[in-house]
């Protein structure tokens, strides 16, 4: 799960991380007075989006003046801000914050992830701040440093100050970026995040660290442990299709192409996408339903792909062990009637009952194309998308 980045703030600080004073508004007038609250004469106006790269996109404007507040508010308010990270089509911005303008000497990078192969949380800081991290990794790698934190341990005075040292935080910073870096930590273990990141982190003209910018993401399976950050939850920054299927536990990821996939097991689906794409074809989505998928889930998971206008053809493939193919037979043909299925249909089914599945679609009088394994299943999707 993602939050904005004024909530990531608010929980950093309650860990110590300095950020600057800010408040997150919903309307230009909030935004005014917001400025006027936080006193000053240079105001930072940023675009709330769940998207990085809101600089360069003319999402985040310096005010020098509460009427430049309310310029950069009522312009970045309603746009469809576009970044490397959003898609082509952009992201609407319906949060701001308002924050004090900082007098920043240098922008740094701090950052920590799980990393999966060392089994810990990896803290990575650097001196090239504010860019695009991932520029810096793929043309000069040595310039992010790394530690990987022992959990028993957690982040070591030694090791904080010493990345620090690395990533360029003079002397007379030193110990507030420890306690910083310490913070970030804490905040990661403490919360189960999966991501934190600080680009920029900020040193001002009188060496503090503060954290100018700020990015969380959680682990899904942990945030039963975690109600306050689910109420931070923001439907407005997520896929519509993906909210309405996970009402139904299903697994489902929207992608850019024309063929919907409805398949049982997350392996079997992957692969069914790869096949696609080997037959020339692209898939409109990642959809797993899972083991035990009754007729109301599957009805679901077409109603869900359906939504999509850029759907060409739906390829069904089922590998009956735990479910039985009669079963999911039976789904896809009432499905199928419920929705007055317009677009082709291709099924593959294996395993249990294959028999009796496959005489109960041939039954059905539907339109329902039948392959008999998943070369043949792609091939004939990849077809009728084409129109063939
Ligand atoms: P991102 O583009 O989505 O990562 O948004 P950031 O919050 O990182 O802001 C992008 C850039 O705006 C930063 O790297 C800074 O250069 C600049 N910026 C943000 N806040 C301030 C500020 O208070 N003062 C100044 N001078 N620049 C700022
Ligand atoms: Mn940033």
């Amino acid at each position: 799960m993602k939050i904005h980045e004024y909530q990531a703030k608010e929980i950093l600080r309650k860990y110590g991380v300095a950020t600057p004073r800010g408040f997150p508004c919903f309307s230009v007038d909030e935004a005014a007075e917001a400025a006027r609250k936080l006193g000053g004469t240079v105001w930072v106006v940023k675009a709330q989006i769940h998207a990085g790269g809101r600089g360069k996109g003319g999402g985040v404007k310096l005010a020098r003046s509460l009427d430049e507040v309310r310029v950069h508010a009522s312009r970045i308010l309603g746009m469809q801000l576009k970044t490397h990270q959003t898609g082509p089509e952009g992201q609407k911005v319906r949060r701001l914050l308002v924050e004090e303008g900082a007098n920043i000497t240098k922008e740094l990078y701090a950052g920590m992830v799980v990393d999966r192969g060392s089994q810990r949380v990896v803290l990575m800081a650097s001196s090239e701040g504010g860019m695009d991290i991932e520029e810096v990794a793929a043309k000069s790698p040595e310039k992010i440093h790394k530690v990987t934190v022992d959990p028993v341990t957690g982040l070591t005075t030694r090791d904080a100050e010493d990345i620090a040292r690395k990533a360029g935080v003079p002397e007379k910073a030193a110990a507030q970026a420890r306690a910083l870096l310490q913070g970030l930590y804490r905040v990661f273990d403490e919360t189960d995040a999966s991501l934190a990141e600080i680009n920029p982190l900020i040193l001002t003209g009188d060496d503090r660290v503060l954290a100018l910018d700020a990015k969380m993401n959680f682990d899904d399976n942990a945030l039963f442990r975690h109600p306050e950050i689910v109420a931070m939850r923001d439907l407005d920054e997520e896929d519509p299709a993906e909210i309405e299927a996970s009402k139904y536990d299903l697994s489902y990821i929207s992608l850019d192409g024309n063929i919907g996939c409805l398949v049982n097991g997350a392996g079997l689906a992957m692969a069914t996408m790869d096949i696609i794409k080997l037959y020339g074809g692209e898939p409109a989505n990642f959809l797993d339903v899972g083991g035990g998928a009754s007729t109301e889930k599957v009805t679901e998971a077409f109603k869900i792909m359906l939504r999509n206008p850029r759907l060409k053809a739906i390829l069904v493939n089922i590998f009956g062990g735990i479910m039985k193919c009669d079963v999911i037979a039976e789904g896809v043909v009432t499905a199928a009637r419920e929705v007055h299925l317009k677009v082709p249909l291709v099924v593959r089914l294996e395993g249990t009952n294959v028999g009796i599945g496959k005489k109960i679609l041939a039954e059905s009088r539907l339109p329902i194309i039948s392959a008999s394994n998943m070369a043949d299943a792609a091939q004939k999707a990849v077809g009728a998308a084409n129109g063939k």
